[in-house]
Parts: structure tokens; sequence; C-alpha cells
């Protein structure tokens, strides 16, 4: 694997300030065919400890929700805007979304999925390349252009959403259920819809 299929950067110095914060680049992880990519903002400290997208508390709540629609964590890759922590957990500047988008275009472009769930605010915006008002979206289907390809976008609150906001467990939930059933991936019980015939 290398930079050029976009699985794994093991070295990139475009980011001054994120150089300086990060312990490591958190590449994404998952099967390099899945049909369903779940994409974050950036890593935060425990993604930046562990260097892996999606741990510590936002990451039980993803994976219950996964769970919930009959899917494992490992059935579904899951990756970042950036690559590397920011400063204090703030957001990524617009600069270093787009000195990370040529990674990002070139992981979706070689994972092909049928569908990416953006969690939260920044990667709604980031695909859609527009304001986003991502509680009310939340659960919408939409297409984003990335690099020369159309691909289809399910917009989702963050899970850490959840933890400070009990109504939104519903709204996530609902969110990771309809992704599965239109990426063709849910159980049975959820349906095996492709978005083809979305
Ligand atoms: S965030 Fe992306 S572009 Fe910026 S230094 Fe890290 S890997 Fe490079």
């Amino acid at each position: 694997m290398n930079a050029t299929d976009g699985l794994c950067v093991e070295s990139c110095e475009r980011c001054p300030a994120l150089v300086e914060s990060r312990s490591r680049i958190v590449n994404g992880v998952g099967p390099e065919d899945a049909d369903l990519v779940f994409l974050g903002e950036a890593p935060g400290e425990k993604e930046d400890e562990g260097g892996e997208p999606f741990v510590g508390r936002s990451g039980d709540v993803l994976d219950e929700a996964l769970r919930d629609a009959g899917l494992a964590r490992s059935d579904v890759r899951i990756t970042n805007c950036v690559r590397c922590r920011p400063p204090e957990n703030r957001d990524p500047h617009k600069e270093e979304l787009g000195n990370c988008r040529g990674y990002l275009e070139a992981e979706l472009e070689t994972v092909d999925p049928e569908l990416v769930v953006t969690m939260g605010k920044v990667p709604s915006e980031h695909l859609l390349d527009r304001g986003v008002a991502v509680t009310k979206e939340a659960g919408e289907v939409q297409d984003a252009r990335i690099g020369d390809r159309s691909q289809r976008v399910l917009l989702s609150v963050h899970p850490a959403a959840t933890l400070y906001d009990a109504s939104q467990r519903d709204t996530f939930s609902d969110a990771i259920a309809r992704a599965a059933e239109l990426a063709g991936v849910a159980d049975e019980e959820g349906g095996q819809s492709r978005l083809g015939d979305y």
C-alpha cells in the first residue's frame, strides 16, 4: 500500500500545525472494497494515541449503531477528512482540509463504496461543498462530486452528539440503519435494497 491509493499515508508534512500536534498519521481502517465508508472530521486524542479512527466513546456509539444495523465494525471502512490531530481538537482549517483532500479522494476511488456516511458538520460540508444544517438534514442522501466521480453520500450527526443530547440517539441510529439498507449490507430484518433501487 502507498499514498497514491489513499489507503496508507506514511509520511506527510503539508500541515505544519497538525504535524506539530499529532503523534502519528491516522489512516482509515476496514476493507479496501467496503460498500460503506464512514467519514469523520479528524483524529481526536484517543485516535491519535491508538492510530485508528473512531475509538473511545464516539467509537463505542458507532459500534453499537452498526451492531443494531446488523454490521460489525470490521465490515465497514472508517476514515477522516484530515489524518492528523488538530491542536486542542479544534476543527481542521479549510487549508488543512484541502491539503488532505487528495488522500481522501484517492481512498474513495480505491474503495469505490456504494455509500459514504458523513458524520457531523465538517465532513458533510467538506464533501457537499455547501453549508449543512446537519441535525435537520441527517438521513438525507445526496450526490457529491469527489474528484472525477459522483458519490452517493448520506448525512449523519456525529456519534458524539448523542453523548450530550439524548434526542440525537435515534437520529444517529436511524441514519446508520438507513445507510446499511441503502448499501445493501443490512441484515435480513433490515432488508436488502440496493442503492440502484433508491
Ligand atoms: S492532515 Fe493530511 S495533508 Fe495534513 S499533514 Fe496530515 S496527512 Fe498531511
